[in-house]
């Protein structure tokens, strides 16, 4: 018999009431291709050349959905999980990517299928407390007091940039009565400069061009044999600014440059910021794991000093991308970003008896509920577990740093305050010159897929770059790399 006609074809795919047993065999079946990355993977990277791979796209036809599941994690394994970089293992010591935390990962089924967005109360109520009381505890971790305020945010360039508009927009208010909000640049602006490190990150270039300042408002201070903001040369580049003409509004110091690991040296920057009554932003992107260390906390010393901080826990808490945040001394600076809109966040509101991520926030109204990966982390593990998992790495990278020193067919250009270690492969017999040797050697490495080095230039000339990122790396590990690159050509 045939069904009556009025039944409506079955509900698939979307996440409803009706969908449990889907929805349990989708995620079971996706954490079981998890499972096998996890162990089948015994190389970092595939090798796979990319002509290779883009030839495989070709026969992918939107148009033509597939028949199940089971084929759609076919495809999916066999363009992307077989060739995704494997973070997880030691012979990864690229880039700032850290291995993950269980706990994190847990987390993240629960914030993709319940979707909260963080903006409002009405979209997100518990996650809106739970987001401040990370933030709270952020600030407490950085020496701030209960003024202390913030959000969450995709990443450490977008944390950097909220500084900097703070910066620019508190200085023309204070200095010079004009709100840049509501009324655009001052004509003083095109004479605003931010002083950084020569190593400092490259988004406050992008975010100072973003802003319309130019990347010329940013000045590179020297810095010195660690490639740390050197003090005296910003004292002297402030002054030679002010001569010019042009007006400092800010310092934003490294808190462990993404190239050496190295923090600068942020008491000695708070006191220059204070006397010259310059906005002072700490880029802790990288170093903010520091934060959970009582060995190493020492290096953050002056962090407190700051008026705001980028922090990365996709870097250096062990957290899934996206998980970042900016954190300010005072809340009431975030005032100066606050947009009203009357659908969401009017004006008239009492915000602390509703409150609303979404007033702190600059560039994102619908967001991730990403705070909930750090809740699950800090409850199950805690601030000492992670704090150990710094511990670790630091005393391994300077184990590394003193490895690569001893070898005679090395040289390192500088230890680490944290884990990144600048070296090139320099053997006595040399037919091409070392910069090309090395190239080379990074080249090799990648696309035989068993070791994922990074590289930088240094005055020009090419370096290989290691980034200990991981806690189960060892000293054994390091030295099979060593003789990885040794025999790489
Ligand atoms: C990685 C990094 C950034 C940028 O952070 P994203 O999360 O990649 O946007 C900024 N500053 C430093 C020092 C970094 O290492």
């Amino acid at each position: 018999m045939n069904q009556p006609t009025l039944i409506a074809a079955p509900v698939k795919d979307l996440f409803y009431g009706g969908a449990s047993a889907e929805y349990n065999a989708a995620i079971t079946a996706a954490a079981a291709r998890v499972t096998a990355f996890l162990e089948n993977n015994k190389r970092p990277f595939s090798g796979i050349r990319p002509a290779a791979l883009l030839a495989q796209f070709r026969e992918v036809d939107f148009d033509t959905p597939l028949p199940d599941y089971e084929s759609l994690f076919e495809e999916v394994d066999r363009l992307y999980i077989q060739h995704a970089t494997a973070f997880h293992l030691p012979q990864y010591i690229a880039h700032l990517n850290c291995p993950v935390v269980i706990p994190a990962l847990a987390a993240e089924v629960i914030i993709s299928a319940i979707n909260s967005s963080q903006d409002t109360y009405d979209q997100s109520a518990g996650g809106t407390f739970m987001e401040r009381k990370l933030i709270d505890w952020t600030g407490q971790q950085i020496g701030y007091d209960d003024q202390c305020d913030g959000v969450f945010t995709a990443g450490g360039s977008q944390s950097n940039m909220m500084g900097l508009l703070l910066a620019r927009d508190y200085y023309a208010l204070t200095y010079l009565h004009h709100n840049i909000k509501l009324d655009g640049h001052p004509i003083e602006a095109s004479r605003f400069r931010i002083f950084v490190s020569e190593k400092a990150h490259f988004s406050n270039q992008k975010n100072a061009s973003l802003m319309g300042l130019g990347e010329q408002a940013v000045i590179k201070v020297a810095t010195d044999e660690r490639f740390r903001m050197d003090l005296g040369a910003l004292e002297a580049a402030i002054q030679k600014e002010r001569q010019l003409g042009n007006i400092p509004i800010a310092v934003i110091a490294t808190a462990g440059t993404t190239d050496f690991g190295n923090v600068d040296p942020l008491a000695g920057i708070a006191g220059i910021a204070q006397r010259h009554q310059l906005w002072y932003h700490i880029d802790a992107a990288y170093g903010c794991g520091l934060l959970l260390t009582d060995k190493y906390r020492y290096l953050l010393d002056g962090i407190e000093r700051a008026d705001s901080v980028t922090i990365d826990y996709h870097k250096s808490f062990f957290q899934p991308i996206s998980s970042s945040a900016f954190i300010v001394r005072n809340r009431l600076h975030l005032n100066i970003i606050r947009h009203h809109a009357d659908y969401l966040n009017p004006k008239e509101q009492d915000y602390d008896a509703l409150p609303a991520q979404i007033n702190k926030s600059v560039t994102q109204s619908t967001r991730r509920f990403d705070a909930l990966k750090l809740w699950f982390t800090l409850r199950l593990m805690g601030r000492q577990q992670l704090g150990a998992y710094t511990d670790t790495i630091i005393d391994t990278a300077e184990e590394a740093a003193c490895l690569i020193e001893e070898q005679v067919d090395f040289q390192l250009l500088s230890h680490s305050d944290l884990g990144v270690l600048v070296f090139r492969y320099y053997p006595a017999k040399l037919n091409v010159s070392p910069c090309e040797l090395n190239k080379k050697i990074k080249e090799q490495l990648f696309f035989s897929g068993e070791v994922l080095v990074a590289s930088t230039k240094v005055d020009g000339k090419f370096y290989l770059k290691f980034t200990i990122l991981n806690p189960l790396t060892t000293i054994e590990d390091i030295k099979e790399i060593l003789n990885k690159i040794r025999s790489a050509i």
